[in-house]
């Protein structure tokens, strides 16, 4: 069987299907974990269970837009093609499916931390998990009490946390800077010390098992009872009994050869990696406010965040890392800026804030794709749910608010 894409989503797919015996190739026009999965913030955000459509969060949309490095952009030529996704990200966020939506994500999150921890016993790679919590901060009392009915909503869902101030916030990060007079912490949110490094040592496990890569570049598929054909860019074809679409942020194109319209967007971020010497960060900081987060990795200090509706085509625009490593001087004024490697990627968003995993409407062929800001988080999980759906075995989670079909 074939899977298209080597992200995380892929290759967890390709770990799962080779422990269950199937014979696993992964196509990729760029290698593995090469792309979005390779310089994102590194967190299993298992708690970050709030959908992204709500009202609180459409309420701060006029303040963000009118900062065009700020948390979220949209380049004004990309708006019309946009707006039909925009509108539905909008109704996501009507009272009814908000709260669809929220147990349906609790449910896939709980699901996401026991399947990564045990594919992180099973493939040797529970040395790069980093169990420190993360820091959320405020800049004042009002911050601060806007986010408490998230965090009841969090507590509902028995998600640990402690609201901190003074001598406590500056002992869990020293240096901080006194703009921020409050702070959560989130002792069970989880890191991993390289999200490039974790795919390629979980990858290695898969072809361990057997799973084989093929480096080429898609250009359609096909499918009938008989199973599925890739045709490549090079004109030569190949054929899967079964065949997994996990391509991220070009999934909808593949799907489109199948009868599946699918509105798949990109919500692109933005990043610096410093050498690891900038700042002795102790564990992730979360600046909510601004849409950006420090990370601390094995290869160095990782700064950003962001989103720019902005579609696959246009360059980046690499202002938005400098804006987001400006602020972070700032929050932290003891940092240095300098010797930072920047970055973009493209996370696969679906407006509901829920990825696509389920069959197409074609025979043989699944779906993958549109875990937004959580793919790293939930890829194991995914892996299980695909696996699952391949063997024909009944998943753990109820798979219809995540079907293909449901836009
Ligand atoms: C700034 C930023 C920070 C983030 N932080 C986090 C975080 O802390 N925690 C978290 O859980 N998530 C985070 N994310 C989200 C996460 O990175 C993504 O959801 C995840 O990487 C998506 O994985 P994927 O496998 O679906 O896609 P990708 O990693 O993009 O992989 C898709 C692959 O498909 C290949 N492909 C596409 N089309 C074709 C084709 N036609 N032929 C051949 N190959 C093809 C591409 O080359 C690519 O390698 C972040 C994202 C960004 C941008």
């Amino acid at each position: 069987m074939a899977i298209i894409g080597g992200g995380i989503i892929g290759i967890c797919a390709a770990a799962l299907l080779s422990e269950a015996g199937r014979s696993v190739t992964v196509f990729d026009r760029t290698g593995i974990c090469e792309e979005t999965s390779s310089g994102n913030a590194a967190a299993f955000a298992f708690s970050d269970v709030l959908p992204l459509a709500h009202k609180g969060m459409i309420r701060q949309l006029p303040k963000w837009l009118a900062d065009p490095l700020g948390p979220l952009a949209i380049p004004p030529a990309y708006l019309p093609k946009l707006l039909p996704w925009l509108i539905r990200f909008w109704r996501a966020g009507a009272a009814k499916h908000y709260e669809t939506s929220l147990a349906t994500q609790a449910g896939m999150m709980k699901l996401a931390e026991a399947e990564w921890m045990s594919l992180l016993d099973r493939s040797g790679t529970r040395p790069m998990l980093r169990e420190e919590g993360s820091l959320e901060f405020y800049e004042s009392e009002a911050e601060f009490r806007a986010s408490l009915p998230g965090w009841a909503e969090r507590q509902r869902f028995g998600i640990g946390f402690r609201h901190i101030e003074g001598e406590e916030m500056a002992a869990l990060q020293p240096g901080l800077s006194p703009r921020f007079v409050k702070g959560t912490f989130v002792p069970g949110w989880k890191t991993v010390a390289d999200p490039k490094l974790l795919g390629k040592a979980v990858w290695a496990y898969a072809e361990k098992l057997g799973a084989r890569f093929e480096h080429a570049r898609v250009e359609r598929v096909e499918a009938g009872a008989d199973g599925a054909t890739i045709v490549l860019a090079d004109g030569t074809r190949r054929t899967a009994s079964k065949l997994v679409i996990a391509a991220g942020a070009w999934s909808h194109l593949l799907a489109k050869n199948l009868g599946d319209r699918i509105p798949l967007e990109t919500e692109r971020g933005y990043n610096t990696t410093l050498p690891s010497s900038a700042f002795a960060v102790k564990r992730q900081l979360i600046f909510s406010g601004h849409g950006f987060v420090i990370t601390p990795l094995q290869t160095g200090l990782r700064v950003g965040g962001a989103v720019e509706l902005g579609g696959i085509d246009r360059p980046p625009n690499f202002a938005r890392s400098k804006a987001m490593l400006e602020k972070a001087k700032r929050f932290l004024p003891g940092l240095d800026p300098s010797g930072g490697r920047e970055w973009m990627g493209y996370r696969p968003s679906l407006p509901d804030s829920l990825p696509v995993i389920g069959a197409a409407r074609a025979p043989n062929v699944y779906y993958a794709f549109g875990h937004g800001h959580l793919g790293l988080t939930q890829s194991a999980a995914t892996g299980r749910l695909i696996r699952d759906l391949v063997l024909g075995q009944t998943p753990p989670l109820d798979l219809t608010p995540f079907r293909p079909q449901r836009f």
